[in-house]
């Protein structure tokens, strides 16, 4: 689209490194090195939450526009800032207390109910820094399991699938939403993303309701994704809704990779265009499409075959260029698209599957 990008990441060579016109290298907390890469911009945004929100102030503070603005990463980079941004916004989220010493544990759970997941408030994705507490037996052993740090505690969620809406909000407050769809994760970790979800349609219209109340409280320019838990019946309480927020991530998803392929708009080219200050693009789907995650266990044996996989017509191939390939890491992802969500999805995992044998 015609512009220039610079990127800043600890990492030399880093997977934006490898793209972009210039790589800037320097740790996220160096405040001199975070205003020399601010100065070097007119625009910034991130994509991943755990950068430091000193730097978003940096740039702030540089002049630089930040999307979405320092204080909305300040709130989602905190598992317990970010549930209790959640509710001040009048949103659904589980039930849940903040915990931070084993006697507040002993009196969350008896709020919140077992089973729950103890989660660690900061620095925690893809189930890192998670517990499950089964029963009264497992508080001890799963405060210890999280070194003692700041904790939100969870009820468990008897859900009936995981959905999540990536929405982008321009500076004009346009606002344009894709499909719902469905995730399924193993381990915790995001496995497949299926699109559009199969569900009824109040359920979509609920989830964009709720996506629209979140971006207009936060006054949020850029794109967001939230992940919902979706309730077999209504929630108690008369509020109506099947919907709970488990969380929010205000840039790029995993789970918006297929809009590459699958959307007129891609998520990516959505943040482009809000961070620049352009109209959001059109959010319609071309065709079904699933993304299936490419795991570091992939790599075993050494790097996979990628003509198996390329064997399969409509699969479309990411690779991340990560250095090193680690259990549980994600390296890249596929993306087919079909006549249907379910033929999408099986040719993706048979894609995947081949490359297993490989
Ligand atoms: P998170 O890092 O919070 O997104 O958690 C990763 C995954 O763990 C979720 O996508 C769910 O599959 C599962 N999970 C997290 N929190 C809960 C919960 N309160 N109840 C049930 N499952 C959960």
């Amino acid at each position: 689209m015609g512009y220039s990008i610079h990127t800043y990441s600890p990492e030399r060579n880093s997977p934006t490194g490898q793209i972009a016109d210039r790589e800037f290298t320097g740790a996220y907390d160096d405040p001199a090195s975070v205003r020399a890469f601010a100065r070097s911009v007119d625009a910034l945004t991130f994509e991943f939450e755990n950068v430091p929100s000193m730097a978003a102030e940096i740039g702030e503070g540089e002049g630089a526009i930040v999307r979405p603005a320092g204080a909305i990463l300040y709130a989602a980079q905190n598992r317990l800032r970010e549930k209790s941004m959640l509710s001040k916004a009048g949103l659904p989220t589980t039930t849940y207390r903040g915990v931070s010493s084993l006697s507040d544990l002993r009196e969350a759970v008896q709020c919140v109910g077992l089973p729950a997941i103890l989660k660690t408030a900061a620095f925690g994705y893809d189930g890192k820094g998670q517990s499950r507490i089964a029963d009264d037996r497992g508080l001890e052993g799963a405060w210890d399991a999280l070194g003692g740090q700041p904790c939100v505690l969870e009820a468990e969620v008897n859900f009936e699938k995981e959905l999540s809406l990536v929405v982008a909000r321009g500076e004009a407050g346009d606002f344009a939403a894709y499909p719902l769809v469905e995730n399924r994760h193993v381990n915790h970790i995001l496995d497949f993303t299926v699109a559009p979800a199969e569900v009824q349609p109040e359920v979509c219209a609920e989830a964009e309701s709720l996506a629209r109340q979140l971006c207009e409280f936060l006054g949020l320019i850029g794109v967001v994704c939230i992940e919902f838990f979706l309730l077999s019946s209504m929630r108690e309480g008369g509020k109506g809704g099947r919907l709970l927020i488990n969380e929010i991530a205000p840039r790029p998803h995993n789970s918006g990779h297929w809009t590459i392929e699958g959307a007129v708009t891609s998520q990516f080219e959505q943040q482009l265009r809000t961070v620049c200050g352009l109209r959001v693009g059109s959010t319609e789907q071309l065709r079904s499409a699933a993304m299936v995650n490419l795991l570091g266990e992939l790599w075993l044996r050494g790097e996979p075959d990628w003509k198996e996989l390329l064997s399969f017509a409509d699969a479309k191939l990411h690779l991340y260029g990560k250095g090193k390939a680690r259990p549980g890491r994600k390296m890249g992802h596929i993306t087919v698209t079909a006549a249907t969500a379910a033929a999408a999805l099986e040719a993706g995992l048979a894609a995947r599957s081949a490359l297993q044998r490989s």
